[in-house]
């Protein structure tokens, strides 16, 4: 492979050795596991958690005589995700033997696509917090069979194997050497991560292993030659995909400025001393000895397949973002936190339909998303359901409550449920708009404060003060606009 650089070198990611600047250089190889039914080849469940070798079909234990039959639903889902990374979808593609022993691997080799993989060349686009727009190039995307478990602490002298995820599809999903810095490449695996959760190809789940990523790492002088490549394997969360970046670049860089060599290698990451280590030196593709499986014929489909698929893909979270930003007016941040997951944009969307968007992202963010943070909840399990948020939005929009009270109301529904409508009546929260009885509290306040009055009118900004007291007096009913009015007009402040 020839690798273009794309990128031109930015002195804010430079690494300062003793000899000077240093640049850091990464690709990432992430395995995602399809979301399926069953195993690639065989028809046996990919459920998680399972006894072990509770689904493992005769296929999946390499019995002699057994042949592997494609899964089209694996199938279906590589070219969802291949339109998902807009990338380029190959109508004919080839599944290889790839040929290692493995105590959990029965069959003595693992099916792979090396040659041509079903996904070619794509991109993922980055927004970077300083407002920098990165773009990584996705070189490739191939389906290949997982592995089984190898179990070292069930017995004090023997090892045991669970096949359950033997034959499981992945993904694999290559990029190019395109990613510059530890913020860059886990801004990369959180909208990966995101894309493949909002097409349901991949559940995304670090921690039980069905999303892993093998990151790679090298150094070199700003701009110059690419340097030799370190791979860092099965790192299983974005937070120490960071770590071992950071860890690994400073190592080669002390090897490099001591005149040493980079030997190219596979390393692995010990999240407790936050260090990467040397596993085995790197094999090479001719080390495997990759050969077309013969039990399978090359994989054709059509682009009428493809088409049909595209036509039922999701707005994806950069089409989402753009959206929310052009035509709803909210700010990138906001944007950001809702497209983050398809439950939140979707739950944002059902509040937001036919109201004030910004007012409803406001209410989504800050008062429902900010209180499920605090409380250690998702979005699934929020106990304000859309249309309850939305029928609080309508109630402060026809001035029938003030915000404050709103914000109790949202109390009382998040606590207790109900109707927004028929608490505001039944409680008496109804904002008041009765001029009569604002006039008279306003009165009450400006007759009580005579002092304050006069230094109102050196320094009309104390007007704040006086809203505050009328507010008060009203237990928050009163409608805050017209105490305003009324206010300026009785002291006398333009
Ligand atoms: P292999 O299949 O042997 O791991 P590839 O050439 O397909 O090798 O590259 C694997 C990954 O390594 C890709 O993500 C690629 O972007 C990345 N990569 C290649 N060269 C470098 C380099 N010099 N520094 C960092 N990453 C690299
Ligand atoms: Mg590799």
């Amino acid at each position: 492979m020839t690798i273009v650089d794309t990128r031109s070198p930015d002195p804010k990611k430079f690494i300062k050795g003793a000899t000077g600047d240093w640049e850091i250089v990464i690709g990432m190889e992430v395995h995602a596991q399809v979301t399926s039914e069953a195993k690639l080849f065989s028809g046996a469940s990919t459920s998680f958690g399972n006894d072990p070798n509770a689904n493992v079909s005769l296929v999946d234990a390499a019995m002699p005589g057994m042949l592997p039959v494609i899964n089209e639903a694996c199938v279906r889902q590589a070219i969802r995700t291949g339109l998902g990374l807009k990338a380029e979808i190959n109508l004919k593609s080839v599944f290889d033997r790839k040929n290692y022993f493995y105590p959990d691997l029965p069959q003595g080799y693992q099916i792979s696509q090396f040659k041509q993989p079903i996904v070619g060349e794509g991109t993922i686009h980055l927004d970077m917090k300083d407002g920098e727009q990165v773009e990584v190039g996705v070189e490739r995307l191939h389906l290949e069979q997982d592995a089984g478990k190898s179990l070292h602490d069930q017995h004090p002298t023997m090892s045991f194997v669970d096949l359950n995820r033997s034959g499981v599809a992945l993904m694999e999903i290559v990029s190019k050497p395109d990613i510059r810095c530890a913020d860059e490449a886990k801004a990369y695996l959180t909208k990966l991560r995101m894309i493949l959760r909002y097409l349901g190809t991949c559940d995304g789940n670090m921690d039980q292993g069905s999303m892993r990523a093998d990151v790679n790492v090298s150094v070199r002088r700003p701009g110059g030659e690419f340097g030799t490549r370190c791979e860092i394997k099965n790192v299983n969360s974005i937070r120490f995909v960071g770590q071992a970046i950071e860890y690994e670049a400073r190592r080669q860089i002390g090897i490099l400025e001591d005149g040493g060599e980079i030997d190219q290698e596979t390393r692995l990451f010990d999240s407790v001393k936050g260090e990467t280590r040397s596993m085995r030196s790197k094999e090479e593709a001719h080390d495997y000895r990759y050969f077309p499986d013969p039990d399978l014929l090359p994989l054709e489909f059509s682009q009428e397949l493809v088409d049909e698929i595209a036509a039922g893909l999701p707005e994806m979270p950069d089409e989402k973002k753009a959206r929310y930003v052009d035509e709803l007016g909210l700010t990138p941040y906001d944007a950001d936190i809702l497209v983050a997951e398809r439950v939140s944009c979707d739950f944002f969307e059902d509040v937001a339909k036919g109201r004030d968007a910004k007012l409803a992202a406001n209410w989504v963010i800050n008062e429902t998303f900010g209180r499920l943070n605090k409380e250690g909840l998702d979005v699934d399990s929020c106990p304000i359901t859309a249309q309850q948020l939305g029928a609080i939005i309508d109630l402060i929009k026809a001035g029938t409550i003030s915000g404050k009270i709103a914000k109790d109301l949202f109390e009382i529904v998040w606590s207790e449920g109900g109707d927004p409508a028929q608490i505001v009546e039944e409680r008496g929260m109804k904002q008041v708009t009765d001029m009569g009885a604002i006039e008279a509290a306003v009165d009450e306040v400006i007759a009580a404060n005579a002092d304050k009055v006069a230094q109102a009118k050196e320094k009309p900004s104390m007007i704040g003060w006086f809203v505050g007291q009328v507010m008060k007096a009203s237990r928050g009913k009163a409608n805050p606009q017209a105490v305003n009015e009324l206010l300026k007009a009785k002291i006398g402040i333009e």
